[in-house]
Formats: structure tokens, sequence, C-alpha cells
């Protein structure tokens, strides 16, 4: 009597568990892959583009015609202007990192734990504020994470000696060119 309840009980936890699996998906080990949406959200960009202030006039996502934050749609294509707030307002919150470009890559070094990354300033003929996906990196802070870097190139960034300091003690391992 004593064993058909113990097998008993162990066949109740284990539809239990079953169950649990199902509802909730996966073991809790199995954690869904960080897309690049969710990094942003991971470096705060949900409070960085609030505090971003748009110029007067920018160009519509969809068109590149000028808007304005006060019009509803776009006076040339009809794009909903809320549409290219966001965006402008995510580009140049990525700014400081080297914009969206560099944030890309720095992305992917960490997903792949890259132990080579080469991040340039944007070249003189790139687009214009507030158009721009690259931008000349000042805030390091997103390349602390990256340990298992073995070399980093940031040559021609106009980085503050601060930043500099930061990033050597967090990566000591790592052969930095500024
Ligand atoms: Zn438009």
């Amino acid at each position: 009597m004593k064993v058909f309840a113990i097998i008993a009980g162990a066949l109740v936890t284990l539809v239990v568990a079953c169950l649990m699996l199902m509802r909730y998906g996966g073991s809790p080990a199995e954690e869904p892959e960080l897309n690049f949406e969710g990094y942003l959200k991971v470096l705060g960009f949900e409070e960085k583009t609030e505090q971003v202030s748009l110029p007067l006039l920018f160009p519509c996502k969809a068109c590149d015609g000028e808007v304005s934050e006060s019009g509803n749609t776009c006076p040339s294509c009809d794009h909903p202007v809320s549409g290219s707030i966001m965006f402008h307002k995510v580009l140049l919150a990525a700014a400081p990192y080297g914009g969206v470009k560099s944030l890309k890559a720095i992305f992917e070094a960490r997903k792949s734990g890259a132990a080579q990354l080469v991040l340039p300033p944007p070249e003189e003929d790139d687009a214009p504020e507030p158009t721009r996906f690259h931008y000349p990196i000042t805030d390091l802070s997103p390349l602390a994470e990256l340990k298992g870097l073995k070399e980093l190139t940031l040559t021609g960034n106009p980085i503050p000696d601060g930043q500099k300091a930061m990033l050597n003690k967090a990566l000591p391992d790592c052969v930095i060119s500024y």
C-alpha cells in the first residue's frame, strides 16, 4: 500500500510538472533570445527617448519630407507623424553610443561573444542629423559588457578620458585603440 502511494504521488507530481511546462512554455533555463529591440530596452531606451527633443522640423520616416511634432500626418505622404517621432527619437538617443549602426554592431558582438570589434566614426559625407544612423561615439558603457573582447578599435571617436578609464578598467584583457 505504501509503495503504491509513493508511485501515485510521484505520478501526480509529474503530471503537475507537465501541466506547468505546457502553461509556461519551456523550462526557465530556455530564456527567449534577446533581439535588438529588447537590447534597446535593456539599455533603458524607453526613458532615453523621452529625454530627447527633436528639432522643429524633421524628415518623415516614409518619404523624407518635412514634418513637425504638431502635425498628425505627413503633408506629403500621409504617414502618421507619431511613427517618425519615435524613429528619430531612437536615432538621437543612440547617438552617444555611435548611433543605431554602432549599437547594432555592439549588440551582435555581445550575442556572438566576439573577440574583435572595430567601431569607426562616421564619414564626413554621412547623412546630417536627425537622419543619421551613425554618430561619433562618446559613451562607452554598452562596450563594458563585452567581456570576450580581446581587440577593440575606437580610433577617431571623440571619447572623453573618463570613459576611456572606465572601459580600460572594465576590459583589462582587451587591447583598446582610441
Ligand atoms: Zn511623408
